[in-house]
């Protein structure tokens, strides 16, 4: 441990209070292990204290009341364990019950009714009544006599086995008051006085003792703005610090030359006019992978913005220069569309494109060993099979990856070891991350963005119906389906159990079957509790147009490409996440067709559920949709992220702090861009804090 302080690293044991019983409910439960673990450990809540409300005012269960009136009447209720002591509140507004559940003996003997007091605590409705059980209680001469200690009451997450163990806020709390008056003189500033000088910060010493005993709301509220920017400070620091690494000290391959292959294929090949965003991206690309220095990008698009045909421009690129690539997709299914994708797109040239996923025959899989191995196979697509050790690569110059969030980010680490030099790592993703998500997650990675669709697509046509609008709904479908047209049915996972969701399913099978019914339509069926071979084929009928309806769960929301499908009924709505919406409608308009997406909802719908389906109605745009997800979820739920570690933001938030997060950024830039290294003295401070902070920490930058 090199820091220069081991105050921070006391085993927090050693804290008056706390002893070898507390300190190991501390590790287990909040993992608090040293001091400066309690000292960052910040109230997730305050409440003023200098406020009182009447009791005829107390609405709801969620917030603390602190009221002033006094006792009428007190009795012991019950007997032994049940016994409790309770007491009829009364204020010049009406009355609130108040009950003690244990210890309250010496309560029972002190308090005295009539005498005027101070109660605060959490409301709870009982017999739809509130009640308040163990208020704080105080006399209002003795408050009046110790004039106010705290204005704002800090308040910290507990826990049963905590609470249990004298730990509820008020005694944590306690201890970090404790700490925060023993910390006095011994927190080093963590960052550079210039920086506090210039953003007018606190000090941390003072930030830290105000975010715990805040005196006013204004001074919390620089604490606040002070802690916030050194979290997220630091983190932009140790992204872009790794990424001056990655360019620096990893080797890449060099894709120097645009040759034969790409060029072939861009005259005689291509049968469209590549988009702006498309040219733009290529142009990206083809700078980064020449350098000589490891790409690792990000290629973001929305559905249907044209990434695969990106990835195969970039999969030619790595071939004139000399290099295999490989494409590796989250399913068989997907794996399957992007090997017929491929070798349409590249007829009548003579490259060699093979696919290999785990059903791949033996004798086929060895013939594709060797052909990888010996270099004959210039491109090969394939699911996770691919990252196996038997795979190995002639010389390996390329990775895509499509559908990120599918795969472990161990996974994906695998494939930097296919080749002696680190291949281009090309992730493509489909869920858009909003630029200030990307900026903290994704710092260290170069991101190209696809922000426009192919031309002459016609935009689809989102509908929300309540239930009870069915019937119109199903001749809608009757009128598509008899256009030729194909329609997807989509239904959630609504209980946790998979017999339920099954049921549920099954129901809306029936009865769709009982309105569509054969032999004039036919219903394809795909479910998670499937094999894997029956999935394939009922996907297989739809594709093949020998069904019309597909009746599915989410199993079908990633990347499937039947462009005569043009219609997405999405059942109970309500219950999707936004991205998913949105990952769903992608399967649709992929054809000339007009093609719709129908959000059905029960007429039970909350706040946030409206607020998904308004904006589904609104905007295709997946940028905007993930901006708004953001704001209605926060960053925890989005798919995917909450393995990576990074979003285990203290007390910034990277959706109200964006503000703050750019900031942080555009320095951390400045700094990290004239001392790479922070090896500078004036940077000792920094580059002393990124190691204490961050020494046990994984890679988690580095995606790809
Ligand atoms: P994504 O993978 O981004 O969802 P795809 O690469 O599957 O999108 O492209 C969707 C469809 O659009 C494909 O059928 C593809 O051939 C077509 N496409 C791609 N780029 C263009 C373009 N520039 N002009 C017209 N069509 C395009
Ligand atoms: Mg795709």
């Amino acid at each position: 441990m090199d820091r220069q302080h081991g105050f921070l690293d006391t085993p927090i044991e050693y804290l008056k209070g706390v002893g070898p019983k507390r300190a190991d409910m501390l590790k287990k439960e909040l993992n608090i292990y040293v001091f400066d673990d309690l000292l960052t450990f910040y109230p997730f809540r305050y409440v003023d204290r200098t406020k009182f409300q009447k009791i005829k005012d107390i609405r709801d269960e969620l917030n603390y009341v602190q009221i002033k009136g006094h006792i009428t009447n007190l009795t012991t209720v019950g007997v032994n364990r049940s016994a409790r002591l309770v007491a009829t509140f009364t204020d010049e507004t009406g009355s609130i019950e108040l009950i003690w559940f244990n210890g309250f003996k010496w309560l029972k003997d002190s308090v005295k009714i009539g005498v005027h007091y101070i109660i605060f605590g959490k409301p709870s409705l009982f017999n739809n009544k509130f009640n308040i059980s163990h208020p704080e209680i105080e006399t209002v001469e003795s408050a009046d006599a110790s004039p106010v200690t705290v204005n704002l009451q800090p308040f910290y997450s507990s826990s049963e086995k905590l609470r249990a163990g004298g730990l509820d806020s008020r005694g944590i709390g306690k201890l970090t008051k404790t700490l925060v008056a023993q910390a006095a003189g011994q927190l080093p500033e963590t960052l550079r006085h210039d920086i506090i000088e210039n953003a007018r910060l606190m000090s941390r010493e003072a930030a830290l003792s105000t975010i715990h005993f805040p005196q006013d709301q204004n001074s919390l509220l620089k604490a606040q703005a002070r802690l916030k920017f050194e979290e997220l400070f630091y983190i932009q620091i140790k992204l872009l610090k790794q990424k001056v690494y990655r360019v620096q000290k990893i080797k890449g391959v060099s894709f120097g030359t645009i040759g034969k292959h790409f060029n072939d294929f861009f005259h005689n090949n291509l049968p469209f006019e590549l988009t702006g965003a498309q040219k733009r991206v290529l142009r990206e690309i083809r700078q980064d992978a020449a350098t000589g220095k490891q790409m690792n990008r990000l290629l973001q698009g929305d559905v249907g913005s044209g990434k695969t045909l990106v990835a195969l421009m970039t999969m030619l690129m790595a071939l004139d220069n000399g290099y295999q690539s490989c494409l590796m997709a989250p399913t068989e299914i997907l794996a399957q569309q992007h090997f017929k994708t491929l070798t349409r797109f590249l007829e009548g040239l003579d490259i060699r494109v093979e696919i290999l996923t785990g059903s791949t025959k033996a004798a086929k899989r060895r013939v594709i060993h060797e052909g990888l191995q010996d270099g004959s196979i210039s491109i090969i697509v394939g699911t996770h099979a691919l990252v196996e050790d038997t795979v190995q690569f002639k010389n390996l110059g390329l990775a895509v990856i499509d559908e990120q969030h599918r795969f472990g980010v161990a996974q994906r680490a695998r494939m930097w070891q296919k080749n002696e030099i680190t291949p281009h790592i090309l992730v493509m993703t489909a869920t858009p991350i909003p630029r200030t998500l990307a900026m903290t997650l994704y710092g260290d990675l170069d991101i190209s963005v696809i922000d426009e669709l192919p031309p002459g697509r016609v935009p689809i046509k989102t509908l929300h119906y309540w239930d009870s609008a069915r019937l119109r709904v199903f001749g809608f479908m009757k009128e598509q389906i008899k256009k030729g047209r194909q329609i997807y049915i989509v239904y959630p996972l609504i209980n946790e159990s998979e017999t339920l969701d099954l049921k549920h399913l099954m129901d809306g099978y029936e009865s769709i079957s009982r309105s569509f019914p054969l032999p004039e339509y036919a219903i394809s069926i795909v479910h998670g509790q499937m094999k894997s071979a029956e999935k394939d084929y009922e996907m297989q009928r739809f594709i093949k147009g020998e069904t019309n309806i597909m009746v599915a769960t989410t199993v079908i929301e990633v990347g499937v490409d039947i462009p005569n499908a043009s219609v997405m009924i999405i059942e109970n709505a309500e219950r999707f996440g936004l991205s998913q919406l949105h990952q769903l409608r992608g399967r649709v308009g992929r054809g000339a067709e007009q093609s719709y997406c129908i959000l059905m909802t029960g007429n039970k719908v909350s706040s946030d559920g409206k607020k998904r389906i308004e904006t589904m109605v609104q905007t295709t745009n997946g940028f905007e949709i993930a901006e708004a997800d953001l704001h209605l979820r926060g960053p925890g739920d989005l798919q995917g992220l909450q393995q990576s570690g990074i979003l285990d933001l203290k007390i910034a938030d990277i959706v109200q702090d964006e503000k703050i997060l750019k900031y942080a950024r555009g320095l951390a830039m400045e700094i990290i861009n004239t001392d790479p290294t922070l090896e500078k003295p004036e940077n000792a401070v920094i580059l002393n804090q990124l190691n204490t902070t961050y020494r046990e920490k994984g890679n988690w930058g580095m995606i790809g």
